[in-house]
């Protein structure tokens, strides 16, 4: 059950309220937004009589039942969909947000060149990995500290937000204060110690599908983030892995689609990982505006050949701007059918 309490309800009766439902049997987690407060009953307690008894205390506007595992995040809860503001932009509004850069921060020089780049090219959030989640222990692991500093500086010239990765549990203060938006690799999708970390934490999310979860995975992670307090969650199909071969990994596209039925939050869609290869970026950016997707997010390099790590997916400078260009007409339609979803 989702218990919202009225605007500006007392602290007493707050208290109250949540000591009844643990009464039933359930536990209780609440958000405390800025005007008011939501309460998730979770668990395996008396549903029906426990809404009874909601209807009738003091302070509580609404109480629903929630069949779904996943209560925060689900439609049910909540009908309109999660606007994210990120400093100038907003994520799950009236713009499809580009984020773009490269996979890895690895100069001043080249954070710099692809920040002026992507910014003049209309992105609104730069990209760029700090800390790396490599296969081999022998790769390029990421600038750390320095990486983060540099992306600050990019942000600072161009007005760029940052995205970048927070690998682990111990670097979250730390990335928070450099990060617009965090990012959960598809590895980190599952560690709940991170999850539950990041819950605290007052920094937008951008949660990465796991290369090997299903949808309903990837929305009780979400859950963890929003049970643990931070509402602010974006969601991100990366692609999966199947039998397939042609491509890194087979994007599911549809995701997009059973997510915006599943669940209120915005759905961004990595066309980079997804495919592997530069060439096939731009159609599948083109195919998540078509989709309804909130986003894409997009490696770009300035010489990707030399690039520290996925330099076969990374756009070229010039193959960005064009694939910005192409996407212009897709994205004007893309806002006139989200006026018209918003009217009906
Ligand atoms: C990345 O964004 O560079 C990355 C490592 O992505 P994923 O976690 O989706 O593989
Ligand atoms: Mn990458």
């Amino acid at each position: 059950m989702i218990i919202s309490m009225r605007k500006h309800a007392s602290k007493e009766e707050i208290d109250h309220v949540c000591d009844r439902i643990r009464e039933f049997g359930f536990k209780v987690h609440s958000i405390v937004g800025d005007e008011r407060v939501v309460i998730g009953a979770v668990g395996v307690g008396d549903v029906t009589p426990c809404l009874e008894m909601l209807e009738a205390a003091p302070g509580v506007e609404s109480a629903v039942r929630i069949s779904a595992p996943y209560k925060f995040v689900s439609r049910e809860f909540k009908a309109e969909r999660t606007r994210i503001r990120v400093n100038g932009a907003e994520v799950g509004g009236d713009e499809f947000i580009v984020m773009a850069g490269p996979c890895s921060v690895e100069s001043e020089k080249q954070i710099m060149e692809v920040a002026e780049v992507v910014a003049t090219a209309g992105a609104k959030i730069l990209r760029g990995g700090a800390f790396k989640p490599r296969t081999s222990p022998y790769e390029f692991q990421g600038l750390e500290l320095e990486g983060l500093k540099l992306l600050a500086k990019a942000r600072e010239a161009t007005g760029l937000s940052i995205v970048t990765e927070v690998l682990s549990e111990r670097d979250v203060e730390m990335v928070a204060e450099y990060a617009n938006i965090m990012q959960v690799g598809a590895r980190n999708m599952q560690n709940f110690a991170l999850l539950k970390a990041l819950g605290k934490c007052q920094r937008p999310i951008l949660l990465k599908r796991g290369m090997s979860s299903t949808l309903k995975e990837l929305l009780m992670s979400a859950e963890y983030l929003v049970a643990h307090g931070n509402p602010n969650v974006m969601l991100c199909e990366r692609g999966i892995r199947t039998f397939e071969t042609a491509t890194r990994n087979t994007c599911d596209i549809t995701a997009v689609s059973v997510l915006n039925e599943l669940t209120h939050l915005p759905v961004i869609l990595d066309p980079s990982h997804a495919t592997g290869k530069r060439s096939l970026v731009a159609s599948l950016a083109r195919a998540a505006v078509a989709i309804g997707a909130d986003g894409v997010i997009v490696e770009v390099h300035p010489n990707p050949e030399k690039a520290f790590s996925d330099g076969a997916q990374s756009l070229t400078l010039e193959m960005f701007r064009a694939m910005m260009r192409d996407l212009k007409p897709y994205v004007q339609l893309w806002k006139e059918s989200r006026v018209t979803a918003a009217t009906v």
